[in-house]
């Protein structure tokens, strides 16, 4: 009889576990129906030695000094600040847009004071801004629009930037100086040897068991548990009563080339050619050396493993009717990315894990606590 079941070993699940056993004394089952832990964050040395992460750059960055201190206790850390760039017009420029990048589009010597005019002079005035391309246009103009969000928006998400909900694009922002971080976290890091190290080192625990390779679906009848952490789909866990809520997922081709180097930095972004969205050099990442390079193409595709909760306001009405029920569902926890569907970055799950665990301590009685 354990006393808790936790559905996913992502960062929800994961963190969760790691709490309950070790601040409760809790028997705790893990499963995921992958071969792996870490869910989305897993990465692995691949046939050539090299470190990748198999479903697509995971970066860490937050301005949460609680998360941050949680997860040290269970990796160090390598100081990596992202950058991204855009070939767009056949040039490679930084994204987020920022002064160099109107520069050098544009054959300008614009200062960042002379850029904000140059903003205002092309933005349209949006009364009331909603979707993914009010918030682009209503900031830098149709054309820049054009060029670095639209074509993009598309392709990832197989809908116009003008049905999804402005949170989406809004989540990159337009500078007018020379910072060409794409993140801006004072928190800024990768795990030193790895997310599944990291993963590994927090359900290393003797009151944590771990199965892969088992399905939530045909394991519950199985074990005894009186509590239940569901990390996967919310959807899926009320067999679709109010319809499928959609999620957008991504095809992986991961090569490896025999020379050092591909790309000046870890992330080129591809908005206006091509059915891939970006491509990753992992070396730029972990900072590992090796004579040959791995690299990851990323195609967005409908069909697949759920990735990204698609914000739009449909799907926000029929989330809400499935949260209503969750809250009804008694012992069972709902928590991360696919079972509250939200299009929430690694800090905030954990973020998330860890306020669900001081809910779960003030509710429920900790039977086992030494
Ligand atoms: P997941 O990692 O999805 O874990 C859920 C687990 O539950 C999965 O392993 C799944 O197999 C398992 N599961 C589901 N249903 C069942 C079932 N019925 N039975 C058994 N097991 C089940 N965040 C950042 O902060 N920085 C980034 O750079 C970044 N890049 C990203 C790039 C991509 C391509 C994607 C897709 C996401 C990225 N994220 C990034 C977001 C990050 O992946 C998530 O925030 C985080 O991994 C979510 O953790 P989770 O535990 O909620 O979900
Ligand atoms: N986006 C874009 N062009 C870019 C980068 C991002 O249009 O060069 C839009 C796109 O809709 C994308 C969203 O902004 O899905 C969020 O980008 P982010 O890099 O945060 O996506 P993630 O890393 O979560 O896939």
């Amino acid at each position: 009889m354990f006393d808790w079941l936790v559905v996913g070993a992502g960062f929800a699940g994961s963190v969760l576990a790691e709490r309950l056993a070790s601040q409760r004394g809790d028997r705790v089952l893990v499963v995921d129906r992958r071969p792996h832990v870490g869910g989305n964050a897993y990465d692995c040395y691949n046939e050539a030695g090299l470190l990748i992460h198999k479903y697509g750059p995971h970066i860490f960055h937050t301005n949460s000094e609680q998360v941050f201190d949680h997860l040290s206790q269970f990796t160090e850390w390598r100081p990596y600040e992202h950058r991204v760039l855009a070939e767009v017009d056949k040039t490679l420029v930084p994204v987020p847009i920022n002064l160099h990048t109107i520069n050098t589009l544009y054959g300008l010597d614009l200062t960042s004071e002379q850029l904000e005019d140059w903003f205002a002079a092309r933005a349209e005035p949006v009364e009331d801004i909603l979707t993914s391309e009010d918030v682009v246009v209503s900031r830098v103009g149709r054309e820049l629009y054009e060029k670095f969000f639209r074509g993009y928006t598309r392709k990832q998400w197989g809908v116009d930037p003008s049905e999804l909900d402005k949170s989406v694009t809004a989540r990159v922002p337009t500078r007018t100086n020379r910072d060409d971080r794409y993140f801006t976290d004072k928190l800024q890091y990768m795990p030193a040897a790895g997310y599944t190290r990291m993963f590994e080192r927090m359900l290393d625990h003797p009151n944590i068991q771990v199965m892969l390779k088992t399905d939530y679906s045909q394991m519950r009848e199985e074990f005894g548990y009186k509590r239940l952490i569901f990390t996967g789909p919310v959807d899926e866990y009320f067999g679709y009563c109010y319809g499928r809520l959609p999620y957008r997922s991504l095809r992986f081709e991961h090569k490896t080339l025999e020379q050092e180097w591909h790309q000046p930095v870890a992330v080129v972004n591809y908005p206006m050619e091509h059915d891939y969205t970006r491509v990753t050099e992992y070396k730029h990442l972990t900072g590992q050396q090796h004579p040959c390079t791995s690299l990851t193409y990323e195609y967005p595709t409908a069909q697949g493993d759920p990735y990204y909760p698609v914000p739009t306001a449909e799907n926000a009405d029929r989330y809400r009717k499935y949260e209503a029920l969750a809250r009804t569902t008694e012992d069972v926890w709902f928590v991360g990315r696919l079972a509250t569907y939200r299009y929430y970055n690694m800090d905030q799950v954990v973020g998330q894990a860890l306020a669900t665990f001081r809910r779960i301590e003030a509710s429920v009685p900790g039977a086992n606590r030494a």
